[in-house]
This record gives C-alpha cells, structure tokens and sequence, in this order.
C-alpha cells in the first residue's frame, strides 16, 4: 500500500535512514575553521622544503627528532622512533600499551611524486643552445611541462665518493630552466592535429640551460662545455658524475593560496605529500600514549608502481615492525612478526580525484569524491572490473566508519572514475599482502597529478583528524 507523509514527516524520515554528504565547512565552527586555515600553513611550509622524496624523509626524521623520537637503529630505549631507509623512506613510531605482536595501526603515504629525472647522459647541445635531456617518473601530461620555470634537485655520487645535494631554481633570485614548447602559429601540423600524446613526445622534454660559448668558434661543442665549465667551478661535478646522479626536475617555487578566499592549496606534488604530511602531524598530536602502537610509513616509488627497494613492495615495513618488536620484548620470531603484521590494521593514505566541475563525464556523480567533503573512503582503486584493486572488506569499512563518525570526522567516498574510464593503484596492495587489513582514505585533489594540484583546505584539516583518530582508536 502507498504511504502518504507531509513534507516534514518525509525530511524527518530522510534525516533518520537517509544519507547527505556534508560539506567541511558547514559543519566546521569558527574555532575548527581557523585551526584548519592555521595547519594549511603548516603545509604549505611542508611542500615548499620536501618537493622531492630524499627531501620529504629528511624534513619527516628531522621533525622527529625535534619532537624527541630516537633512531630505531640506536640502542637507546624510548617510545618514540624514526627510520630512514636510504634517504628515501621513512618510518615513524609511538608504541602503544598493548603488545606488537597483537597488531598495530599503520597509516601508509608515499612521499614521491611525478617528475623529470635527467637522464645520465643528459647534457647536449643544439641549435648553440644546451639542454639537460629528461626522462618523467610517473603518470604525467606531458604538455604541462612544457614552457614553464623548472627547479632542479639532485643529489650526485662524485668520483671519490662524496655526495653532493643542490637546489637550483627555488629561491628568489635563482635562475631556472625551460622545455619550450611551439608557437601556435607553427604548432598545426606539428601538434594540433595529432591526438594529445602524440603531440607531445617524452624525448622532446628537453630543458633549457643555456646559450653561453666557451672560447672562439674553433672549439668544438663550445655551449655544452660552458656549461660542463660552470658546474665543475660551482660544483666540482664532471661529466661522469651525471651518470651516479638523481637529479629531478619539478614545478619551480612555493605553495599557495588558491582562490580570492584563500580556501585551497595550490603545490606540486600534493600527491601524496598532503597524506604524509597528516600522518605525520597525527603521530606528532598523540598526547597520550596509544592503546595500540601507531606506525606511520612514508614510501618512495608509488608514482611508479611501488618498485625498488625504497617502495611499498619492499620489506622495508617488515624491518620497522620486526625492529618495534625487537625495542618491546625477547620475542622476535619469524612467525611474531607475521601475526603482528597480520593483526594490524592499516589505511593506505593516498589522494583521490575530486570530481572536476569542467569534465564531470570522466566522473560518475554519486560515487565521485568532491573538493571540501572531507576525507575520503575508497573501498578500491584498480581499473574497469577492480583490477589491480585491494577492495577492502565490509567489516573493515564499518570499523573505520565508527573511528570517524565517533571523532566527528568528515568523510565521504570515492571511486577514480567512471567503471571503464581507467583507473589507478595505490599501496593498498602491496601491505594488505601481509593479510592486515587495509583501505585506502585520503582527501580529493583536482588536477591530480599536475604541475599545480589543489586541495581544499578543509579536506586536509579532515585527513589530519581522520588519521589522529585511527591511531588514538582502541
Ligand atoms: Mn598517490
Ligand atoms: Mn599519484
């Protein structure tokens, strides 16, 4: 039979059984709005020092040990640690009161991001032009590369040994380098009538870096040993040293405000530095000691399929783990640390795509996340029928659905885009291998993967209040 319901009796219906996302900053007071505005800060100050992932680990180890944690390597005893696996990843602990062996709670972000490495033979010359030939990392839009400032950050390995770090291009004053890209009065036949990828090709991602000779026309490849000429002065580098180098070229200059209202942060590199940056910060505002130990891990090589011996397919967690159990008792069995790997709960703390206003076809709606919804649940990631995807149990999902609810964070969900649209991965994977379980939670980003990614403000303050509430939980 149909039932009849007056407007208030079917707004009180729909406010007990039905579900409306609720916007951060609705829900947010006055006192919540500024501490959000007052982190973003934070932030930004964050993005701006760690826009590489050896920069990111140190600036994360060097937080900690001003905020009293002790290098898990000494044999010191403490209930705070750090780790640092060749300068890349890193790990944070607080140990908790209940045993390791009995599971902990790890949130897992990665702290590289898409870029230009040099390649090891980069230096050439053209057209009396030289330029440092690149190869990207990770999932990049080759066009929006080109005509844009250029910092570049490396660390080289020299002759005898010595390491070596340089910045060039993020402080006033800097010079930078350039891809230059075609004028469009000649771009028709080169470009515009070839589809997006073909138009741009990865071996034209060539930066600028000077236009000076060296000697007279009687020297050979005179643009090129100027160059070679001007490191050597200022770095004491040769032309060898290219090759036991990483230098990684990104997006030059600083975080900013995006918007008249200053609302959202603009930065390269947000993925997934905005999740590391939280997990850290979450670890850092346990004022209690945890009823369970929080471990908070910062992985190199996402962007390119978690790979090498700084990524999530590592057994870099297992030596944090195995060491935290080695810091807290006698036992320290092959098999103790697979029941305390397997009795862990996890979040795989990544960024999702916000529903972008300007292309909501690529999007499906109702399942899309949305800038200033606050944090995101993604069940899985993957692609067309899940594949590749982690795809987190119901349980699990009801579990961190009561961690957030209880702690008054704003969440929502999100999956990457329409079912047969594409897809992606996260670390999700690779740590639900060890049998804890996992879901990936993170807040949404429009231009995902782009020299200038956004992300709202509230989403951040959220992903910092999800996190902290996941390590306080019981
Ligand atoms: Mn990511
Ligand atoms: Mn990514």
């Amino acid at each position: 039979m149909k039932r009849n319901l007056t407007k208030k009796q079917a707004d009180e219906l729909r406010k007990k059984i039905g579900r409306k996302p609720s916007l951060v900053w609705d829900v947010m007071n006055k006192q919540e709005t500024a501490n959000a505005f007052k982190f973003a800060e934070k932030y930004k100050a964050f993005l701006d020092r760690a826009k590489t992932e050896r920069e990111a680990a140190s600036f994360i180890s060097d937080a900690a040990v001003k905020k009293g944690f002790k290098n898990i390597e000494d044999r010191t005893r403490a209930s705070k640690f750090y780790k640092i696996c060749r300068g890349k990843s890193a790990a944070l602990a607080v140990i908790g009161r209940k045993p390791v062996k009995s599971g902990i709670h790890i949130i897992g972000a990665h702290i590289d991001s898409p870029r230009l490495d040099f390649k090891q033979n980069p230096l050439y010359e053209e057209t009396d032009l030289a330029f440092f030939k690149t190869h990207y990392y990770g999932g990049i839009r080759k066009h929006q590369w080109f005509a844009r400032p250029l910092a570049i950050h490396g660390r080289v390995i020299k002759k005898n040994g010595e390491e070596m770090d340089f910045i060039i291009g993020e402080s006033e004053g800097d010079p930078v380098l350039t891809i230059a890209d075609l004028l469009p009065h000649l771009a028709g036949k080169a470009q515009e009538n070839k589809r997006l990828s073909l138009a741009f090709e990865g071996e034209k991602l060539n930066m600028l870096a000077g236009s000076l000779p060296i000697g007279d026309e009687k020297v050979k490849e005179r643009f090129k040993l100027n160059l070679l000429s001007h490191l050597y002065e200022i770095y004491g580098m040769t032309e060898e040293d290219f090759i036991t180098a990483e230098i990684e070229a990104v997006p030059a200059g600083n975080a900013r405000d995006i918007g008249l209202d200053r609302s959202m942060v603009g930065a390269y590199g947000q993925d997934d530095r905005i999740c590391a940056f939280a997990a850290m910060e979450a670890l850092f505002d346990l004022i209690k000691k945890p009823n369970v130990t929080a471990l908070a891990l910062f992985f190199d090589k996402e962007e390119i399929g978690s790979e090498g011996n700084t990524g999530a397919k590592s057994r870099f967690m297992e030596e944090v783990v195995s060491d935290l159990l080695a810091k807290t008792s006698s036992d320290t069995s092959e098999r103790t640390l697979r029941k305390a790997l397997m009795n862990s709960a996890a979040i795989s703390a990544d960024v999702t795509a916000a529903l972008d206003p300007d292309f909501q076809e690529v999007h499906e709606k109702r399942n899309a996340a949305r800038l200033g919804y606050g944090i995101s649940i993604t069940k899985f990631t993957g692609a067309r029928g899940k594949s590749g995807a982690n795809d987190a149990n119901a349980e699990y999902l009801g579990r961190i659905r009561q961690i957030f609810n209880e702690n008054k964070v704003v969440w929502q969900t999100g999956e990457l885009g329409k079912v047969d649209q594409g897809g992606g991965g996260t670390i999700a994977k690779f740590l639900a291998a060890y049998d804890m379980e996992i879901v990936d939670c993170g807040p949404p980003i429009l231009s995902m993967h782009s020299p200038l990614e956004i992300s709202s403000k509230a989403d951040l303050h959220m992903t910092f209040k999800g996190y902290r509430a996941f390590f306080s939980a019981k």
